[in-house]
């Protein structure tokens, strides 16, 4: 009898080890930790969220599930520095787009726009947790939005309105965000003066957090935009980083490797923290007011060259329009023929369509793919120490980079044109970002940290994402382990909901 207790006893606390998530032992990976240090052999042992052990021929414990990794290399999960994820997360809570790529944490509240309040946006992840794990930034551009009267916010901030958006920020800051976004190229933050933004950055400074800018101009005036940055982090006194770095018009491209340690050099000199951000493709997407920076939407000369510089009309895809979904997937090229008109004249119509001040609808306005950047610039860029990765993706997105991305760097850049070793590309993606967040307890494998790992093979690892097929999952991620519990088997989401709300803690 007191045998059979015994035995009941035992079965039902290895099912509870079981059902908590504790006792994960996975036997024979090659163990990239996230610091950069080559890679090692090993087995790696988790109990309930966080990795317990890491060492050679660990022996199973009787409670633990075993997993034979077959010598896979077994990574941090990766840290995605710039996502549009917040757009769809709470309708999307397996977040596949991301969690299949081993994105184990997303970084929201970019180009200037975060969810408002975003106390309110965390509470309802907490609620409702997604698959993985969200940290937020508090947008430039929804501070002004919500300090200024909304039909006349295209103008400079006046001292009262930027005291308002000073006292948002605080109020913000509160929720544990990781600092300020800024989409200085897109309305209402354009008209954003740089001693504006600086007065914002130093109080998201003094909290701890870093600063992070899709820059005023990426086009001709891209390293005018880089002095702006390095002169807000040095006002604000805080970390800078240029997110989505590119070269995104021909007069700046090959510009990368010629200009861009000079950047590195003047920041360092200036005693300025400064890190970038980047995605492995040659095209980007966005609004299509976008490519006129000084917003001179109705002249043709202008428009004809911008159109030129930002790849041409052939080069150009709709992604969505409201009045005419029919030419999603069409180039500019493709529906001027169809509409009978110049592209420019074109392009001047959906503008129109969508301008307030000519009794157009805002939610006319079609978003872009647009490929303006050229890969020598793209490769340096994936190849430096000190520029991370992001997808600059949402959850549904037309753009590739949403779903492929993060495979993509190791398939295509790291496996087959070694534009840089495996172990610092995956520094890069886990323990550099978690440093630049402040994240204590991750981007490493190391006893004590948090287990949000990708297990995957390097041999095969690739972005099956294309144009055509945006939302296609990558191949090779052999499972995405996220708190400890599997959110991600064999390149296809399990439906588990571990992930966590990450706060900014008040010291970096
Ligand atoms: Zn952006």
């Amino acid at each position: 009898m007191t045998r059979r207790i015994l035995f009941v006893c035992a079965v039902f606390l290895s099912l509870c080890g079981g059902l908590f998530g504790q006792g994960l032992l996975l036997k024979n990976v090659v163990i990239y930790d996230g610091t950069g240090n080559h890679s090692v052999r090993g087995d790696v042992r988790v109990q309930g969220d966080k990795i317990v052990e890491v060492g050679k021929n660990l022996a199973p414990k009787a409670t633990e599930t075993v997993r034979d990794g077959h010598g896979l290399a077994l990574a941090p999960g990766f840290i995605d520095m710039h996502s549009h994820a917040d757009g769809e997360i709470l309708d999307d809570l397996d977040a596949e787009n991301s969690t299949r790529q081993g994105i184990t944490t997303v970084v929201v509240g970019q180009d200037g726009e975060s969810k408002y309040p975003l106390a309110d946006f965390l509470a309802k992840l907490e609620k409702t947790p997604p698959a993985l794990n969200v940290a937020s930034m508090v947008g430039h551009g929804t501070l002004r939005e919500k300090a200024m009267d909304p039909k006349n916010q295209l103008r400079e901030a006046t001292p009262e309105e930027l005291a308002k958006m000073k006292s948002l920020l605080r109020e913000e800051l509160k929720a544990g965000p990781f600092g300020l976004s800024s989409g200085l190229e897109y309305d209402p933050g354009h008209f954003a003066t740089t001693a504006g933004v600086v007065e914002l950055s130093k109080i998201a400074g003094e909290a701890g957090g870093f600063y992070i800018s899709h820059v005023r101009d990426e086009g001709n005036h891209v390293f005018d935009s880089y002095e702006e940055i390095i002169q807000i982090g040095k006002g604000g006194k805080l970390p800078v980083e240029i997110t989505h770095i590119k070269m995104g018009v021909p007069a700046v491209w090959n510009m990368a490797a010629k200009r861009m340690p000079q950047v590195f050099e003047e920041a360092r000199k200036e005693g300025v923290d400064l890190k970038a951000d980047v995605y492995p493709y040659t095209f980007w997407q966005s609004n299509l007011r976008v490519i006129m920076l000084d917003r001179d939407y109705y002249n043709p000369e202008k428009v004809a060259k911008a159109l030129e510089e930002s790849g041409g009309p052939g080069h150009m895809w709709f992604t969505s329009y409201k009045p005419d979904p029919a030419i999603v997937g069409k180039s500019l090229e493709e529906v001027s023929k169809m509409w009978k008109m110049s592209p420019v004249e074109t392009y001047m119509k959906m503008v129109r369509a969508s301008d307030v001040g000519v009794g157009g609808d805002p939610d006319n306005e079609p978003s872009i793919m647009a490929e303006s950047m050229n890969e020598a610039d793209v490769k340096w860029l994936i190849a430096q120490p000190n520029i991370m990765f992001c997808s600059d993706g949402g959850l549904r997105d037309r753009h590739p980079r949403g779903a492929g991305s993060f495979p993509r760097v190791l398939g295509k850049y790291v496996r087959d044109e070694k534009a840089l070793t495996l172990e610092l590309a995956i520094h890069k993606m886990t323990d550099m970002p978690a440093r630049q967040l402040g994240l204590k307890d991750r981007g490493r494998i190391a006893a004590g940290y948090v287990a949000d790992l990708v297990l995957f093979d390097p041999a095969t690892v690739t972005d099956g994402s294309t144009m055509d097929t945006p939302q296609a999952p990558p191949k090779g991620i052999e499972a995405v382990i996220v708190s400890g519990v599997v959110v991600v088997e064999k390149n296809a989401v399990t439906g588990a909901h571990p992930g966590k709300v990450l706060r900014k803690s008040a010291s970096r």
